[in-house]
């Protein structure tokens, strides 16, 4: 019912502004990091029309255990076995050097599940949304450049899954990609 749907939320909100806490985006404000978790939950009820309870919980979680001390054990304990597939699916492998997990982003777009390509949509305009708004501390031109042409290419692999979403990523991709 709505009382536990809300409850769990709120818990997984919770949890997650717990674990993030020291984090910092890269924006030169240094935004709380959290914010962008919240962010990416709010593009998909808003935006996405996405209302299934365990999509918005791993949506709120999916940058805990790649980016904290969290683990999938404490994820699954928590929140759930399907909340923690979903979780698993939006981690990189950490031990990999960066260009082979950005390489790995592009190669597993396609095969992932459908609620794990909503959040891969709504985290990519989250952070394309971020780029526009303004550049990370030290980044060059050339590396916001490479960053709109390569989550483009992650993009074309999770496509036929939410055409509002898909729709405000191609007006960026429009903005800052040659046309392919
Ligand atoms: P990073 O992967 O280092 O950073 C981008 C990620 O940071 C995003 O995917 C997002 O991930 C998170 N993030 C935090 N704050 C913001 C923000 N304000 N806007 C957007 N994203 C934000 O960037 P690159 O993809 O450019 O780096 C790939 C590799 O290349 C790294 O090893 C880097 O050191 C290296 N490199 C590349 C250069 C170049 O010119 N291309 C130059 C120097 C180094 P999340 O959703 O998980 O928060
Ligand atoms: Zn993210």
């Amino acid at each position: 019912n709505s009382a536990d749907v809300l409850a769990l939320i709120i818990k997984c909100v919770d949890f997650a502004a717990v674990k993030h806490v020291y984090q910092r985006r890269k924006d030169p404000e240094r935004t709380p990091y959290i914010n962008h978790p919240i962010g990416v939950a709010k593009i998909l009820t808003e935006e996405g029309n996405v209302y299934d309870v365990d999509i918005i919980q791993a949506a709120l979680l999916h940058d805990t255990v790649e980016d904290t001390d969290t683990s999938f054990d404490e994820i699954e304990t928590e929140f759930g076995v399907n909340v923690c597939h979903l979780v698993r699916e939006l981690t990189d492998d950490k031990s990999l050097p960066q260009a082979e997990r950005k390489r790995l982003q592009i190669e597993h777009a396609a095969g992932s599940s459908p609620g794990a390509k909503l959040i891969k949509l709504a985290d990519k305009l989250y952070n394309l949304r971020d780029l526009e708004r303004a550049s990370p501390e030290g980044w060059t031109q050339e590396r916001v450049q490479e960053y709109f042409e390569w989550a483009k290419k992650v993009v074309n692999g999770l496509r036929g899954t939410n055409s509002n979403l898909e729709d405000s990523l191609d007006k960026i991709f429009e903005r800052h990609c040659a046309r392919s």
